[in-house]
C-alpha cells in the first residue's frame, strides 16, 4: 500500500467539520482502488490533515487528479497530496519564484509604467499567455522596449514599490529556523531580485541582468544567459547539490508556466495562486491569502507554527 497524505485548507476562517466529513466520504466513495482513511488530524481551524492508504498501484499524480474532480467549482478549499513519508517535513531547499509569487507585483510591468510603456509591454505579456511567444522571446522584446531608460532613479523607484506577500517573511523564517535553505530565481531582474533577498535573509539569488550602457542608460538588453523555466529547473538541482540536499527534500513555489519545470524536478511543488494552467499540471495548489499556509502542506500544526505550549 502507499501512504498519502491530503491536508484541506480552508481560504475562509474555518474548515467546518462537514466539510472533512464530507471530503472524507468522497474519497472512499469515488476511489475506485482500495483506499482506506487511517487518521484524521486536525494542524489549525483552518487545515485538517487526512492520511489514507491506497493500492500500490495508485500514483500520487493519479490519486491528486481524483481529488480535484472532487472540488472541482468549490473555491472555499484546497486539498493537497503529498507522500506521507519523512520527506514531507523534512524540507532543506525551498525555491521561490519572485513576481507574483515571494512580491504581489510583476516588475517587468513596473518598469513598463515607469517608462511610459505599459500597453506595449501589456500586448507582449498577452501574446506570450496565448503561447504566440515563449518566455525568453517575450522578454527580450519587452527589455528591447526599455532602451534608453535612466537609471539613476529607476531601480530605487521600483525598489520601493515592491510589496512583499503576506505570510512570506514569517514562513522564510520558520524555515530558516528549520536548517532549511531559501532562493529566489527570477525570469525578472537581478536588481530586485537580490533587493528582496536581502529584505528576507534568503541563502540565493538568481534573475537577469539588464545590461546599462554609456551614460547609465538601459540599452534595451540583457546580459548573460536568459533565467527561464529550464534555467531555473537546472539552478534547483545544482542547489540540491551544492547544500548536498536531497532533491526529495526540496520544494519549488511559482505561479507561472515557467514554474513548472522546476517544480517537476524537486520534490515537491506549489502552485501559489497561479493561473488556472498552471495549477492543474502543477503537484498542488495553494489559492489562499497567507503564504504561511505553506506550513500546513507540511504538516506543522498551528502550535509549532506560532510555538504555543
Ligand atoms: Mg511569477
Amino acid at each position: 500500500m502507499s501512504k498519502f497524505v491530503i491536508t484541506c485548507i480552508a481560504h475562509g476562517k474555518n474548515l467546518p467539520q462537514e466539510t472533512i466529513d464530507q471530503i472524507a466520504k468522497e474519497i472512499i466513495k469515488s476511489s475506485t482502488k482500495e483506499t482506506s482513511i487511517k487518521n484524521i488530524k486536525k494542524l489549525s481551524t483552518r487545515a485538517t490533515d487526512i492520511f489514507v492508504e491506497v493500492a500500490e498501484s495508485v500514483l500520487q499524480k493519479t490519486f491528486r487528479n481524483e481529488l480535484m474532480c472532487l472540488i472541482e467549482g468549490r473555491d472555499d478549499v484546497d486539498l493537497i497530496v503529498s507522500a506521507d513519508n519523512e520527506y514531507r517535513q523534512a524540507k532543506k531547499l525551498f525555491v521561490f519564484d519572485m513576481d507574483s509569487t515571494l512580491i504581489y507585483q510583476e516588475v517587468i510591468e513596473l518598469i513598463a509604467a515607469y517608462a511610459g510603456v505599459e500597453k506595449q509591454v501589456h500586448d507582449i505579456t498577452e501574446r506570450a499567455m496565448n503561447n504566440e511567444l515563449d518566455f525568453k522571446e517575450s522578454l527580450r522584446e519587452r527589455v528591447k522596449l526599455l532602451k534608453g531608460l535612466q537609471i539613476d532613479t529607476l531601480y530605487d523607484e521600483i525598489k520601493q514599490k515592491l510589496e512583499i506577500t503576506k505570510g512570506v517573511p514569517e514562513l522564510c523564517k520558520f524555515l530558516h529556523d528549520k536548517d532549511c535553505k531559501l532562493a529566489v530565481l527570477s525570469g525578472g531582474f537581478i536588481q530586485f531580485a537580490s533587493f528582496i533577498k536581502d529584505q528576507l535573509n534568503l541563502d540565493f539569488c538568481k534573475a537577469n541582468l539588464l545590461e546599462v550602457g554609456a551614460g547609465g542608460k538601459l540599452t534595451g538588453k540583457t546580459l548573460g544567459p536568459i533565467v527561464d523555466g529550464q534555467c531555473k529547473s537546472e539552478t534547483l538541482l545544482q542547489l540540491c547539490n551544492d547544500y548536498t540536499v536531497p532533491v526529495e527534500a526540496s520544494c519549488m513555489v511559482g505561479d507561472g508556466g515557467n514554474d513548472l519545470p522546476a517544480m517537476a524536478a524537486a520534490g515537491f511543488g506549489i502552485a501559489w495562486n497561479a493561473k488556472p494552467k498552471v495549477q492543474n499540471a502543477a503537484p498542488c495548489r495553494l489559492n489562499t491569502e497567507s503564504m504561511t499556509d505553506i506550513l500546513y502542506i507540511l504538516g506543522y500544526t498551528d502550535d509549532e507554527i506560532y510555538d504555543r505550549q
